[in-house]
């Protein structure tokens, strides 16, 4: 198990892509702090997977909240002397056409997708500065990529992320800590379970691969991410979207 004896840290892990990310660094032998604004949801599907309980613990945490987020990975290092990974994954939509887009539609976007994610990632690289060691891995979107119509407030926030995230590789690159992204395309989440069907039938259309993706070929790249075979991997945007976007 590629990484056994290391400390994740992942947010917004009570479902969806979160969920499997977890799963998928667990299965790798990390030990993972599942970070979650219900701990309920995460011990509830934990409990499904009684093989993997001794190396995910639940932690609850609201990604907007700054004052948590610095006692969260203050307490992970108390409890296990080092935080090896990172994953920036608590994530909103707010859609809507931008001149009807409300202000609060624009900063509730901002402030989960992106504002969360710099500050965990300002809290976290403090440590893994020091340990010389780190991996950040944050979930932006292809609409962060190509843009999309009824999105602007999303998209700002998913191309924030990636900015973020290549000033992050570039600072943070001497001191051992690398940081990518993974774009995902349309996967089968709560978040795409709410668009009409219509639509969906005409995206199935433009995939290449002709499906949406699962939530688990998603964190197969992120465990990929964080593991020893992508230690010379920094500053990149990877897309699991099917073909969507190229
Ligand atoms: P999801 O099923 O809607 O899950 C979103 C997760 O984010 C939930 O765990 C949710 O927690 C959490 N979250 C929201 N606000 C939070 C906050 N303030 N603090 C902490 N956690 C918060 O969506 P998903 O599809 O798994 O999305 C995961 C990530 O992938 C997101 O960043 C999303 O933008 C990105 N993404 C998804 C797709 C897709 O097609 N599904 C495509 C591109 C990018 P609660 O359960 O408490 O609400």
């Amino acid at each position: 198990m590629s990484l056994e004896g290391q400390v994740a840290l992942v947010t917004g892990a009570s479902r969806g892509i979160g969920r499997a990310i977890c799963v998928a660094l667990a299965e790798q032998g990390a030990q993972v702090f599942a970070a979650a604004r219900s701990t309920d949801a995460v011990q509830a599907w934990g409990r499904a997977l009684p093989e993997l309980a001794g190396r995910i613990a639940p932690v609850a945490l609201d990604v907007t909240q700054r004052a948590a987020i610095d006692r969260t990975i203050d307490e992970i290092i108390e409890r296990r002397e080092r935080l090896d990974i990172v994953v920036n994954n608590a994530g909103i939509t707010r859609d809507g056409l931008l001149m009807n887009m409300e202000d609060d539609q624009f900063e509730d976007v901002l402030t989960t997708n992106l504002r969360g994610a710099f500050w965990i990632t300002r809290a976290a690289s403090r440590h893994m500065v020091r340990a010389r060691r780190g991996r950040i891995i944050n979930i932006s979107s292809i609409s962060g990529i190509a843009g999309n119509a009824g999105q602007a407030n999303y998209a700002a926030a998913k191309a924030g992320l990636i900015g973020l995230s290549k000033s992050v590789a570039k600072e943070l690159g001497k001191r051992g800590v690398t940081c990518n992204v993974v774009a995902p395309g349309f996967i089968e989440t709560d978040m795409t379970d709410v668009l009409p069907e219509k639509l969906k039938e005409q995206v199935r259309q433009h995939v290449p691969l002709q499906r949406f993706g699962q939530p688990h070929e998603v964190a197969a790249l992120v465990a990929f991410l964080a593991g020893p075979g992508a230690a010379y991997i920094t500053g990149q945007v990877f897309a699991v979207d099917g073909g969507l976007h190229t």
